[in-house]
């Protein structure tokens, strides 16, 4: 190796993105933030994405030769885990977070309603990414309805822990903070169902802290809109993202969706052909069990409708797969 070379490579430093903005990422390596910019080959590498690095990333840069605190990211490490949706506009999988362990499934009792094939698909895509799911219903204030009650029981059923909170009210926050701390946790959710009210009642100076990381990156633009890695102390960060409208799974082949549907596994057995895709076999265990009330008319249902939506959608989206 030649000794320019060697020289190079001791000038490269890994750190973690916290916050991305425009094709700038703020980093975090050893207590200090830098602003990179990509370096030409990992954008190459990852054409096919919206954004080559996301949110908790953890990357490799060298530092500008003549400013401070500006650098050029040369590498990505792999992830060992990710939250991705399919970016309809852009015709691309889109990565929210990287290398979290935990995603909170954010939802609400009412305003906005409560919305559970919203939830199915984000538990989806968070086991897809190899995170695990937890359910949060905020806004537990408002009382729950009959029908509510029903399909949160068939969350825990499929064998996701379900929190109901108060973020107004106090309530659910300290069983919320035992289960996340020691992890990196992403929160996730449409907006308006209690996302920042959450976050402030787990960590109450968190306003301060959003203010001032607007104010360093945002030059005053909108900061709701760009996902932010929060580390609270040495094991726990809290990754927020943008309230998201619209969900839509990517890399979810239709043929494999039922293998996120944890509770259908038992009733396998039942049915005539391995490769049963439980919609129109004539022979098929997990309907039966659906036709005995054994599984949930309302999971299956909205099993059936994502899998319309991801057939009709591998016609249409050859790059989704
Ligand atoms: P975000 O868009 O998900 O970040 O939601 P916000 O935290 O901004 O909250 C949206 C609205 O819901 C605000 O008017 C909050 O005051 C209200 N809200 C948040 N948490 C609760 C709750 O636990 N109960 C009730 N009733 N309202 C809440
Ligand atoms: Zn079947």
């Amino acid at each position: 190796m030649s000794l320019m070379r060697e020289k190079k490579n001791k000038d490269v430093i890994r750190g973690i993105v916290f916050y991305g903005i425009n094709n700038i990422y703020a980093v975090k390596a050893d207590g200090r933030e830098w602003l990179c910019r990509i370096k030409g080959k990992v954008l190459k590498e990852d054409k096919r994405y919206y954004n080559p690095i996301a949110v908790g990333d953890i990357v490799f840069f060298l530092p500008d030769d003549h400013l401070d605190d500006r650098g050029w990211i040369t590498r990505r490490e792999n992830r060992k885990s990710f939250l991705v949706r399919w970016n309809k506009k852009k015709r691309a999988p889109q990565i929210i977070a990287a290398n979290a362990d935990v995603l909170v499934c954010l939802s609400s009792v009412d305003n906005p309603p409560f919305r559970p094939r919203f939830l199915d698909r984000l538990i989806i895509s968070g086991v897809y990414g190899g995170l695990e799911p937890i359910v949060v219903i905020n806004k537990i204030d408002l009382g729950v309805t009959d029908g509510m009650d029903g399909r949160v029981g068939d969350f825990k059923k499929a064998g996701y822990r379900v929190i109901y909170t108060s973020a107004k009210m106090g309530i659910g926050i300290e069983e919320l903070k035992s289960v996340i701390f020691g992890h990196t946790v992403v929160f996730a959710g449409q907006s308006g169902v209690g996302k920042s009210s959450i976050l402030n009642a787990i960590c109450p100076d968190w306003d301060i802290k959003v203010g001032e990381i607007s104010r360093k990156y945002n030059r005053g633009a909108h900061t709701t809109n760009f996902a932010k890695l929060y580390q609270l102390d040495e094991s726990t960060a809290l990754i927020d993202t943008p309230g998201i409208r619209e969900l839509e799974l990517y890399g979810i082949d239709p043929d494999e969706l039922w293998h996120y549907f944890p509770e259908f596994l038992p009733f396998l057995e039942g049915c005539e052909y391995p490769s049963c895709k439980h919609i129109s076999e004539p022979i098929c265990g997990v309907k039966e069990a659906v036709a005995n009330g054994k599984l949930s008319y309302e999971r299956y249902e909205s099993y059936v409708r994502l899998y319309d939506q991801l057939k009709e959608a591998k016609a249409r989206d050859y790059e989704r797969y």
